[in-house]
């Protein structure tokens, strides 16, 4: 898409940008009724890049109201699958058309490295759409076996209005992997992006509303947590939320519905992921490589890191000079630069709690064995350097909490068995991958694993057709694959009597 682009260049496109910053309701841009607005600042430089309209409880209510009464129309919920279908891969289209834009608004953002965002998480949200577009004229309902003097049509209806709340290291692809299957199954839905990164979801509304996503079925109101997400949780209206975000504003989320309409659920949370790696890895540089990938790629900011490297003791050192080395060539630095591996954290309150944790991580006796620090401060923006602790036991507040930051905590074990129970003695239970080259302990180790997904001699492979969520506090229900279809579904029996 944009491979070509210098830094000059994306600073140029950068300077000509326009915002979309006003609640999307009903395909218009309408500002929020209070009037009030937020500022949106660019993380790189800790400069404001516009204010965007704090959307509130009366402008969650009207995006309701919207995606209700388009809902009851049946222009979305109620065509052929082939004709949404159609819409969808319009919008796919024109996602890749303004695909740069989009990589942009996100980069600025976020703060994310615009190589990342350019070859990661805009194409991915594209084929997501793609997709489930292509996917759901494909399925069947069923016809269950009863006795020949009945049927049961067993068929599977959207659910309504869907609210959809996202948080901010993957705007563009944690929206997708909730757009793409809601409206495929013709929910209308209700969109809050996290307040830090409201503004490619705004965008991306646009862009679903000129490929022809009939009025009122995808609503984007920009706010708060505690306000608009909140107001969202506890709508009357609202049928299901689907949630990314932390594991503690999960469980809020579970109390709203159930002092609300006991609306549907379903949570991806937070991490904590142990990366195994075993004396007998096949290659241990390449899994030293993929280690360091694992915990420094998007900052650290990633569900699920592998934030804890669980190493046999042997080996340790070798892998941990290997990760000094990748680390070398990931500081941080201007997020523009197509060479840049690594950009800034994603506001200053983000940098201050994760150098909070480095700090708790050298007081209760782990070893810094590289990095801890705020680099680049004379930019005016948010960078902490690569960071690796050494000597971490699995207790201490660096292994149990998730830091969502480029900090990698190291543990050592004494054998498989150890492995395991160091790897599941955390709240989550997201991600986990264990590197060995026999085939017993890999069968083993994976299945023991309490975790949503577990690679093995490899970390953070994914596809679009494969299911991706946690066990434990990591949450409940599963984004992408036709699995995430049952997010948005509900079944539907009826009997037809024919005697
Ligand atoms: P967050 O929980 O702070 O915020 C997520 C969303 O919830 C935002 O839109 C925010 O505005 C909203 N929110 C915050 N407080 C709220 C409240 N009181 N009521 C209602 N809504 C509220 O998370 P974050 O900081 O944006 O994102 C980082 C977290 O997301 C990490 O814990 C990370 O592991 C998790 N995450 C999980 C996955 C996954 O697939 N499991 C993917 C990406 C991120």
């Amino acid at each position: 898409m944009s491979a070509a682009l210098s830094r000059e260049n994306w600073n140029d496109r950068a300077r000509s940008l326009s915002y979309r910053n006003q609640c999307f309701i009903g395909n218009r841009f309408v500002s929020a009724a209070s009037g009030r607005t937020f500022t949106s600042t660019n993380p790189a430089t800790g400069k404001p890049l516009t204010q965007v309209s704090a959307g509130d409880k009366e402008d969650v209510d009207r995006a309701v109201k919207a995606a209700r009464a388009a809902f009851d129309k049946g222009v979305w919920s109620r065509i052929a699958g082939a004709e949404r279908k159609k819409v969808l891969l319009r919008f796919a289209d024109l996602m890749e058309k303004h695909a740069t834009e989009l990589a942009l608004l996100e980069t600025l953002d976020i703060g994310k490295p615009i190589g990342d965002s350019s070859s990661v998480d805009v194409p991915l949200s594209i084929q997501c759409i793609r997709w489930y577009a292509e996917a759901i004229d494909k399925i069947y309902d069923e016809i269950a076996p009863t006795e020949p003097n009945a049927i049961s049509l067993i068929r599977r209806e959207p659910l309504g209005v869907v609210g959809a709340v996202i948080p901010w290291n993957f705007p563009l692809l944690m929206g997708s992997w909730k757009i793409g299957p809601a409206l495929a199954t013709g929910n209308s839905m209700v969109v809050k992006p996290a307040e830090q990164s409201p503004l490619s979801m705004l965008r991306l509304a646009e862009l679903a509303a000129e490929a022809g996503v009939p009025e009122g079925v995808f609503n984007v109101v920009p706010g708060y947590g505690e306000t608009a997400g909140q107001a969202l949780g506890r709508h009357m209206d609202v049928d299901a939320i689907t949630f990314t975000g932390s594991t503690e504003v999960g469980k809020f989320f579970l109390r709203y519905s159930g002092e609300s309409n006991m609306k549907q659920v379903s949570l991806e949370c937070g991490g904590k992921t142990p990366n195994i790696i075993m004396a007998d890895a096949p290659n241990l540089d390449a899994a030293a490589e993929a280690a360091a990938w694992g915990i420094f790629f998007n900052q650290g900011e990633v569900c699920n890191a592998g934030s804890r490297l669980i190493v046999e003791e042997s080996v340790k050192d070798a892998v941990l000079e290997k990760i000094r080395k990748v680390a070398q060539i990931l500081q941080p630095g201007d997020p523009l630069d197509p060479k840049t591996k690594m950009g800034a954290m994603v506001d200053e309150t983000q940098m201050n709690r994760v150098l909070g944790y480095i700090e708790a991580g050298s007081k209760e006796g782990a070893k810094l064995a590289f990095g801890g620090k705020r680099v680049r401060s004379e930019t005016g923006g948010y960078y902490i350097e690569p960071t690796v602790f050494d000597g971490v036991k699995n207790s201490m507040k660096i292994a149990q909490e998730e830091i969502f930051g480029p900090v990698l905590s190291t543990i050592t074990f004494k054998d498989p068995a150890d492995a395991v129970k160091i790897g599941n003695d955390t709240v989550y239970g997201l991600a986990a991958a264990v590197w060995t080259s026999d085939i017993n302990k890999a069968f083993k180790t994976s299945a023991a694993l309490r975790a949503g997904v577990v690679w093995v001699n490899c970390f953070d492979n994914g596809h679009i057709s494969s299911p991706f969520g946690g066990f434990k506090q990591s949450g409940f229900g599963r984004d992408k694959s036709l699995h995430a279809m049952d997010k948005y579904t509900q079944l539907k029996a009826t009997w037809i009597n024919i005697s």
